[in-house]
């Protein structure tokens, strides 16, 4: 048995537990990284990345076809082969060399295999011989485990053996007949994806498209899929499932109709990975999501701080907010409080303190790659309105600047402002259209600077770029 100390040791090498490693390691103190599959986590190998290059190339073909000139060189259809060669090559083809390199190269010693906290600061990991590394941490250990897809009690699928988001995204071959439960995120992104690539898509959104932003979003990617020639049945709950002995899947809705495909994709949430990391030996309950403070630190229910404050939980695993970008943001304030309190260094923990993570709850930007993109930042109108803010919503038809109609021939798009009427800022932007990825992040300042309306007057957008709908959103709302 090897007994080895650092200062910091993180359970979990996903973008997340990489980036708070790192952060450690650049204020001065050590860490060491535990992982019992890929370095790099979900996001590189089964998540952005190749859900994103799956998407990509079905949207470049979309935005060549809608502008004359250029749609007259376009006479073929989508490869699949090599879109998926694509792919492929996106999740560094399921091989984490690349990322092991950059471990070495900034210092941060990796054990491969499943981490367990065993008590206060020991962290014991099982390697896949079975071999046992008992590790000791000086101030901190971190929980950065992520999330799985949520596999609901159907009766039936469990034992039907569904495509989660993992076999979606690295299928090697493109189903005939693909349905999906869930109305999500990543059922919404796969129906497009996987709709362009040659299936035929059903989608059983129980809840509807996208509930969850602005209504008007669910309602254009929901008639974008319908063009596409997904069936898209909200409200529809599958009942039962079945895998055949010819490899397709029955489902039974809870209406009793059914309804058959070659695959199916259960996207409707995702759990955290708690289960087996020795939550039981400090008293914790394993397989529950961890709450934390502003500043990653376990808190139990009552906020009361964990112990003396050594155990932190960042990214998914704390259900914050279960996005990459928003984890790192995470990681960097986690990272850099460990090294302040370590040190002995005063520690900003305030609302947008450089120590908080305070845009968890006020800013969170969010794209989304269906067709139409959509793009969002802050609250809905619901979500401002349940908070008890005196808000206005200001609403344009982002299809009517001048940058929108060089894009594309028949662009459709909508934007939404909310504003805080007692504070006159920002608190709330959405936008749905071609390409509205790259707008979001003009909001996600103003939101996050709390910029004065009047101030933003002289924030001029160019002509003619899409931009442009800044000002006419200002326009709309009046000087
Ligand atoms: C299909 C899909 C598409 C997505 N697309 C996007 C997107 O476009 N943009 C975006 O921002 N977010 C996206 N997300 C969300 C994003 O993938 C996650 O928010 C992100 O991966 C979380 O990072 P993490 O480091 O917290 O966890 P993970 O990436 O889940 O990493 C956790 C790591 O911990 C390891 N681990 C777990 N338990 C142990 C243990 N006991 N011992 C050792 N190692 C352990 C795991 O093997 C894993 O490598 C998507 C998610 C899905 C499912």
């Amino acid at each position: 048995m090897d007994t080895t100390t650092y200062d910091v040791i993180v359970i979990g090498a996903g973008p997340v537990g990489e980036n708070l490693a790192d952060r450690v390691i650049q204020g001065g103190l050590t860490a060491a990284i535990v992982e019992r599959e890929l370095v790099g986590g979900e996001c590189s190998y089964w998540a952005c990345m190749p859900t994103k290059a799956l998407l990509r190339s079905g949207a470049a073909l979309r935005a060549a076809r809608q502008v004359p000139g250029a749609r007259e060189a376009v006479t073929g259809e989508l490869d699949v082969a090599a879109v998926l060669r694509r792919r492929d090559s996106f999740a560094s083809n399921w091989q984490d060399d690349g990322q092991v390199s950059w471990l070495e190269s900034v210092g941060i010693p990796l054990y491969r295999g499943q981490g367990r906290i065993s008590s206060a600061r020991v962290v014991e990991v099982t390697g896949t011989d079975g071999t046992t590394t008992t590790l000791t941490a000086r101030h901190a250990v971190v929980v950065a485990t992520g999330s799985g897809a949520l596999v609901p009690d159907i009766e039936g699928l469990r034992a039907a053996a569904p495509w989660t988001s993992r076999e979606t995204v690295s299928a090697k071959e493109i189903p005939g007949r693909l349905a999906i439960i869930g109305g999500g995120v990543v059922a919404s992104e796969m129906a497009t994806a996987f709709s362009e690539l040659g299936s035929s898509v059903t989608m059983l959104a129980r809840d509807g498209v996208l509930h969850l932003a602005e209504p008007f979003v669910g309602e254009r990617v929901t008639e974008s899929l319908q063009d596409k020639g997904v069936s898209v049945r909200i409200g529809a709950e599958a009942g039962s499932v079945k895998r055949n002995d010819d490899g397709t899947v029955s489902i039974t809705l809870t209406t009793g109709e059914q309804i058959e495909a070659d695959e199916l994709l259960v996207a409707i949430g995702r759990t955290p990975n708690t289960q087996d990391i020795g939550l039981d030996n400090i008293g914790l309950k394993p397989g529950a999501w961890l709450k934390v403070d502003d500043t990653m630190r376990i808190v139990g229910e009552d906020g009361a701080l964990f112990d003396d404050g050594w155990l932190y939980a960042a990214g998914d695993v704390n259900r914050r907010v279960l996005l990459t970008h928003q984890g790192k943001y995470q990681a960097r304030a986690a990272g850099d409080v460990i090294v302040a309190r370590a040190k002995g260094e005063t520690v900003e923990d305030g609302p947008w303190g450089r120590h908080a993570a305070t845009a968890d709850e006020r800013a969170v930007p969010q794209v989304i790659f269906t067709e139409p993109e959509v793009s969002s930042v802050g609250l809905t109108a619901a979500n401002a309105e349940a908070a008890g803010l005196r808000i206005r919503v200001i609403d344009y038809d982002l299809a009517a600047t001048a940058g929108s109609s060089l894009q594309a021939e028949g662009y459709q798009g909508h934007a939404r402002m909310i504003v805080d009427e007692d504070r006159k800022v920002i608190v709330g932007f959405t936008l749905v259209g071609p390409d509205v990825a790259e707008l979001v992040h003009a909001a996600t300042i103003a939101i996050v600077g709390e910029v004065p309306l009047d101030r933003l007057w002289h924030a001029v957008p160019a002509f003619p770029t899409v931009s442009e709908v800044w000002l006419r959103l200002l326009e709309a709302y009046g000087r």
